[in-house]
């Protein structure tokens, strides 16, 4: 007897037909002889529910009261699904975060899983029960609620996998597997039948939210399989594994946009060692996490300090800024939250040259005659193992008229589109 770890998303546990759905398919599981611990997210829409209603109260709210506020979406699904595998006459038992333990540190909102107490699982399981876990949330040594980040329950059940040695964990999901690009926007993407860690880590972490980075990173450090696929149908989805040699004659795996991101730049900034540490320092403090950092220096000395950071950081990181910029010189600080970034992600570029000269053609095309400024005026582009890219880099443009900013999106997205549905999924070459 194997045990399984499945995860199930918003989308899956939406309505209550849905959440009977997934209770048949769970009991499917177990009568083929699989121990059964299922990690549930809260129903589709109800996290941003319950963040508008803080939002309604403060600007920045109170991240202990947010975090219990935010768990409590987790408690509705683990109850309605463990109610209704009873109702097919299966044994189940729900648990929350803290009941379980799931141990994390007390940064609110994105807490770190330390340790998870198995105990109380393991003991229901042999007592032939399911186990249905609340995702996304643990419990910080004082007992306070943490919750872990958006996608989080990714995390809880890659966690659960790692701690309870599971033979797979099982991520159910409202598409197929991972594609070459988010099915939702191009059509024409290409369902991936394996991708490795590092890859799935630089798609995640550049915008593709079918897993959330930290679950990857779980899988990666504990050599978890994790199998990507969908709750609607029964195909086989996308396995998200250790790297194969195969994997290096694929020079793109994958196209990422996140549009999550904020930009802050402090204007220039007399140049000198140690300005990043006096900068990032606070922040890092925040636990903001920063993403692209971009620095142009100018002849006069001084330097445009341009940075990235989660949109619903944005505020709070401002703030920070504004208070280390007359420390630092700082002529201004500017913050955009109309951006978007677009990433091409695969191992094989680590050992092919010129994917970045092809990545520019590609931009040359469509950056000619009027579209060129408005399309820089908006997008930040970033090459994934851009270090390893002869002439590879980052490019961060700003700038650009307000008039310009709906039509730049616009761009963004054709440009993104175009892209796509060249790009081979597996053998050779890419565009
Ligand atoms: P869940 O609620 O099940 O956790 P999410 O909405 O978090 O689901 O993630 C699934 C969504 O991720 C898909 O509906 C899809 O639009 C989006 N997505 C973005 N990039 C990709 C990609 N490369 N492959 C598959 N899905 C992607
Ligand atoms: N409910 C949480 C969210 O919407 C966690 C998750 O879905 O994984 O982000
Ligand atoms: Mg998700």
């Amino acid at each position: 007897m194997s045990l399984l770890v499945q995860k199930y998303g918003g989308t899956s546990v939406a309505t209550i037909e849905r959440i009977k759905q997934v209770a048949a398919k769970v009991c499917a599981a177990k009568q083929a002889g699989n121990d059964l611990v299922v990690v549930v997210s809260a129903m589709a829409g109800e996290t941003n529910r319950l963040i508008a209603l803080a939002n309604q109260i403060a600007e920045i709210p109170d991240e202990r009261e947010k975090d219990v506020l935010l768990a409590s979406g987790e408690q509705v699904s683990v109850a309605l699904l463990s109610l209704a595998l009873k109702e097919l006459g299966q044994p189940a038992r729900s648990y929350l975060g803290h009941q379980v333990r799931i141990e994390t540190d007390n940064a609110y909102g994105k807490a770190h899983i330390r340790n998870i107490d198995s105990t109380k699982i393991v003991e229901s399981l042999k007592n032939g029960e399911i186990v249905v876990v609340a995702g996304f949330q643990g419990v910080d040594e004082d007992d306070n609620i943490t919750t872990l980040g958006r996608g989080g329950s990714d995390t809880s059940a890659v966690a659960l996998a790692a701690f309870l040695n599971a033979a797979a964990c099982e991520i159910y999901t409202d598409v197929e597997g991972v594609f070459t690009t988010d099915p939702g926007i191009c059509p024409n993407a290409r369902k991936l039948a394996r991708i490795s860690y590092d890859e799935m880590i630089e798609m995640a972490s550049t915008g593709a939210k079918v897993l959330e980075i930290r679950s990857v990173v779980f899988a990666k450090k504990y050599s978890v399989p994790v199998h990507v696929r969908s709750t609607f149908s029964g195909a086989e989805g996308t396995w998200v594994v250790d790297e194969e040699a195969s994997m290096n004659d694929v020079l793109v795996s994958g196209v990422a946009c996140d549009k999550n991101d904020a930009k802050i730049t402090l204007q220039r900034v007399p140049d000198r060692p140690g300005l990043a540490a006096q900068i990032f320092g606070p922040i890092a403090d925040a636990h903001i996490v920063v993403d692209m950092i971009i620095q142009n220096a100018s002849e006069d000395g001084t330097t445009d300090l341009t940075f990235t950071v989660p949109k619903a950081d944005h505020k709070k990181a401002l703030a920070i800024v504004e208070k280390t910029a007359p420390a630092v010189q700082a002529k201004g600080v500017k913050v955009d939250t109309d951006i978007a970034k677009v990433s091409v992600v695969g191992v094989g570029m680590r050992t092919h040259a010129g994917v970045a000269a092809t990545w520019r053609c590609g931009c040359c095309t469509t950056r000619s005659s009027r579209n060129r400024l408005m399309y820089e005026g908006r997008f930040a582009l970033r090459y994934d193992f851009a270090r390893r890219l002869p002439g590879g880099g980052c490019l961060l443009h700003s700038g650009g008229q307000a008039a310009h900013r709906r039509e730049a999106r616009r761009i963004g997205y054709r440009l993104y589109r175009r892209w796509i549905p060249g790009l081979q999924p597996a053998g050779r070459g890419f565009f």
